[in-house]
């Protein structure tokens, strides 16, 4: 019976809000398309493409006589199909993390068209651009994204040791791994991280996901990114995805192809402050997340999202501890956007009630939760006081806590609902996660001397 008037006065709420006092608390919104690919440079110039070239011919003929290459006449004629070249690595804490910027660009003129007669692209692009999101300096700088081999090949030329920074139109040159497969085909993995690259040599075989190195914004790069270009058998571009207006190929060369666009999720999450990207330089980039609050602050809830079109829409909402629908907001994009971001500040006062609240994103179906603490305002005293250390985040096994000698603590799991799953006294500074399911979790932690706690998210994968 509870359940029944619980799902009755949420269809209630949440009706009432979109009549009337709809998003009640929002002072201000503000967000856009991902700065990187607001700038359309092109990711090496014609001149250095073609000077590149040059170079591979050169280290292929050498690989060939030493007999760590096919000859053409050795190749197969069997196309060799792709997979996608990035991997996220796994203490990456967001639910997405890269969207396609631009395809090849198959209009000979100043115009534009994408594979599908579509204007993803810039002007005279030759490679796909798959770009990190939601903050890609800090994803870059912690390593969290791999670029990995498309298909098996061999190395044919390597480059490292370049600034990996660039943030606009430069002739520094990239860092870059280049492959050949076995019917010939050439993949160029551009604008790596400075001295990330594999350890493999030229010569070496690499296999479908193997490490390449990570992702980075060497060369002429707007941001990190990865450039990944192909060479047909001809030494033609080739642009791997089936289409009407791609003539490079009139197969895909893509083991699965993905659809043109993936409207999806990539983060979303609470803040002191709205995020800001600066010029979209190293070093500007601050997230500002934040998810402890008191009653009177002001809260920045902010969206992070790949290829937002049109035809769909987002349904924000703010659930209180109790789990009802606080508040209830529906943001739809005016115009398609490959990554872009949208962030709102909401007054809150003395009136809320104080626990466990929830930012819900619900997009395409799905429900994304983000918690967050409003009032016990002596939930983070505890680190304010001390340097503990709370680790490894995600978590396999065991949650490890440093920094508490001489303390009696105690701890609380909470999933993400606010609910309590496990407490107990900290013994051994570790908390045993191996009963866990993966997902994100609560802790709190306690100091049972003086009532001093804090809150932290814990993610087990
Ligand atoms: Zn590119």
């Amino acid at each position: 019976m509870k359940h029944f008037y619980t799902v009755f006065f949420s269809f209630l709420l949440s009706v009432s809000f979109t009549i009337g006092a709809m998003a009640q608390g929002i002072l201000q919104q503000g967000g856009g398309p991902a700065p990187s690919i607001s700038q359309k440079a092109p990711c090496i110039s014609p001149e250095e493409r073609v000077a590149e070239w040059d170079r591979l011919q050169i280290q292929r003929q050498r690989l060939i006589a030493e007999g760590k290459l096919s000859s053409p006449q050795g190749r197969t004629s069997q196309n060799i199909q792709f997979r996608i070249p990035l991997k996220q690595s796994i203490n990456s804490p967001y639910t997405g993390y890269y969207g396609i910027t631009n395809y090849v660009d198959h209009d000979g003129s100043s115009g534009l068209e994408d594979y599908i007669c579509e204007e993803v692209t810039y002007d005279g692009h030759r490679g796909t651009d798959y770009a990190t999101w939601p903050f890609p300096w800090e994803m870059m700088d912690n390593n969290d994204v791999e670029v990995v081999a498309a298909a098996k090949g061999v190395i044919i030329e390597k480059r490292d040791g370049n600034f990996d920074q660039s943030c606009d139109w430069n002739n520094k040159p990239w860092n870059a791994v280049y492959v050949e497969h076995a019917d010939g085909s050439v993949a160029w993995y551009g604008h790596l991280k400075k001295n990330t690259l594999t350890a493999k040599a030229i010569g070496d075989t690499v296999y479908p996901g193997d490490f390449l190195g990570y992702i980075g914004s060497s060369g002429i790069s707007t941001g990190p990114h990865l450039h990944f270009e192909l060479f047909d058998t001809d030494g033609s571009m080739l642009d791997p995805y089936i289409g009407t207006c791609n003539p490079t190929s009139s197969i895909s060369r893509w083991e699965n192809q993905d659809p043109h666009k993936t409207p999806s999720v990539i983060h979303h999450q609470t803040g002191n402050r709205a995020p800001d990207y600066g010029n979209f330089c190293y070093g500007q980039e601050a997230s500002n997340e934040a998810n402890v609050f008191d009653p009177g602050d002001v809260i920045y809830l902010s969206i992070y999202m790949r290829d937002y079109v049109t035809s769909t829409s987002s349904t924000l909402k703010l659930i209180s501890p109790d789990g009802f629908i606080y508040d209830s907001w529906s943001n739809t994009p005016s115009q398609f956007y490959p990554l872009s971001y949208w962030w709102w500040s909401y007054q809150t006062n003395n009136s809320f009630p104080q626990g466990m609240w929830r930012f819900d994103l619900e997009y395409d179906g799905k429900t994304y939760s983000y918690p967050f603490q409003l009032g016990m305002a002596t939930s983070n005293d505890l680190k304010d006081e001390l340097e503990i250390n709370i680790g490894p985040n995600p978590v396999r096994d065991f949650v490890n806590i440093e920094g508490l000698e001489n303390l009696r603590l105690s701890y609380e799991m909470l999933d993400i609902q606010g609910r309590l799953l496990q407490e107990g006294l900290l013994e051994n500074n570790r908390i045993d996660m191996t009963s866990f399911a993966e997902g994100l979790y609560l802790l709190r932690i306690r100091n049972l001397e003086n009532g001093q706690s804090l809150v932290t998210k814990v993610v087990r994968k």
